[in-house]
């Protein structure tokens, strides 16, 4: 650090700044969370200096021994820890990785079944003002209105009237259980691929509290960077008869060089989470969500579909009056950060919105339980029911930083 302050003090001090900023404040957004100073380091390294286009044994520049075996460690960990046969680790991102599954099944105009932006699913899922709502001819389904939760009755049915070439299923704000299983079945009926997007719950699954995509799914698709507590990153899992297909759809398909210092941050990532630590961690994830999903409600808030299973709840802020915007605001002006987020049914448009996701990986990763889940409920609650007031904000901020104060953002989970 000290260097970098020497030649860049501007750039130093605004990380300084960001680090302060993560420490002092209260984390709730669902897709973030806080890595380790091992996957820091990895991350950080000179393994970024190299370019490696190609794979390892196939690289079209010299001087890989080192990234080859790193790549194959990150990939071998990847397929061990999730059971699957193969796995590509060089997607720069999410996105990219439903990107390579398109490029490898799809041609343009080719018709994808998949979750609504406005009820939990995902811009790369076929939104119109994405690439994958360009290229392709994207039909969505939603959840059941009156339960909010999925009815793959409805989907099935959908399915054999669209005939999608593939039906892509995991959400980014769906509070429950996503019965992978199910969307399979409706794929092999209607004869089209299935690809699972478990961004958001790779860590849950990987630590099996939630049923897995891998074996049901003809493709899964992920983020490093959420519940997984790695770098940020993306890869793709799928059987062995379809690793060429995958592989060239990233590379050349899709992408030059991988970011090498990424990938060998991503073994660390995965070998972090198959340790015993990694598990209690996950398991404590979903708990505080549950506790906080309690306080919540007990504070007179209506969560979505009534609770959570997983790692975040959304909160309907319609009957408190407020919108997802302000609630954002004000939080954020007391210390906790929030993201307002849509909801089934929504009226407002997606700049505003009538809810909030809260998640927990981030909390839980500085060692917080369901005590500190229900202070957080508590001060959502004084700031949200007069969120105006700015005395109430600045007091609910000195009691965030005090708690924070005590919970460092470098928990070490192999110290
Ligand atoms: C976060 C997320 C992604 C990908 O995110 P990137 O920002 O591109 O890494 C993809 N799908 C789902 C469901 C997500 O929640």
């Amino acid at each position: 650090m000290l260097h970098l302050k020497t030649v860049d003090p501007e750039i130093a001090s605004l990380i300084s700044q960001e680090e302060n900023r993560q420490k002092m404040g209260l984390e709730l957004i669902a897709s973030e969370n806080l890595v380790s100073k091992a996957i820091l380091a990895a991350n950080a390294s000179i393994m970024t200096n190299k370019y490696a286009e190609g794979y390892p044994g196939k690289r079209y520049y010299g001087g890989c021994e080192f990234h080859d075996r790193a790549e194959n460690l990150a990939r071998d960990r990847a397929c061990s820890l999730f059971g699957a046969q193969h796995a590509n680790v060089q997607p720069h991102s999410g996105s990219q990785a439903n990107m390579a599954v398109y490029f490898a099944t799809l041609k343009p105009g080719d018709i994808i079944l998949s979750m609504n932006l406005s009820q939990g699913g995902h811009l790369s899922h076929g939104s119109p003002v994405n690439f994958s709502g360009i290229i392709y001819h994207a039909h969505q389904y939603g959840v059941d209105l009156k339960t909010e939760v999925m009815d793959y009755g409805q989907i099935g049915e959908m399915a054999r009237q669209i005939k999608p070439k593939i039906i892509v299923c995991g959400a980014s704000a769906y509070p429950r259980e996503i019965d992978f299983k199910a969307f399979g079945d409706i794929a092999e009926e209607v004869g089209a691929y299935c690809m699972a997007d478990i961004a958001h719950i790779a860590g849950l699954i990987s630590s099996g509290l939630h049923p897995t995509s891998v074996g049901v799914s003809t493709f899964t698709t992920s983020t490093t960077h959420k519940t997984l507590r790695g770098p940020r990153g993306g890869f793709i899992l799928c059987d062995k008869e379809w690793a060429a297909p995958i592989d060239k759809a990233v590379f050349p398909g899709m992408q030059g060089g991988p970011l090498m210092q990424t990938i060998a941050a991503k073994a660390v990532c995965f070998a972090e989470a198959a340790t015993p630590q990694f598990k209690t961690y996950a398991k404590q994830v979903i708990a505080n969500a549950r506790a906080l999903a309690t306080n919540l409600t007990g504070n007179g808030f209506r969560l979505v579909s009534g609770g959570t299973d997983n790692h975040l709840c959304l909160l309907d802020l319609t009957n408190i009056g407020i919108t997802g915007l302000e609630a954002e605001t004000a939080l954020g002006k007391a210390g906790i950060t929030v993201n307002k987020n849509t909801i089934p049914n929504e009226q407002k448009s997606p700049f505003v919105t009538s809810g909030l996701r809260v998640g927990t990986p981030a909390v839980t990763s500085r060692g917080m339980k369901e005590d500190e889940m229900h202070r957080i409920g508590d001060w959502i609650a004084r700031v949200l029911t007069d969120s105006t007031n700015t005395r109430i904000q600045e007091e609910v901020r000195k009691e965030v930083e005090a708690m924070a104060g005590q919970y460092t953002i470098y928990p070490e989970i192999n110290p």
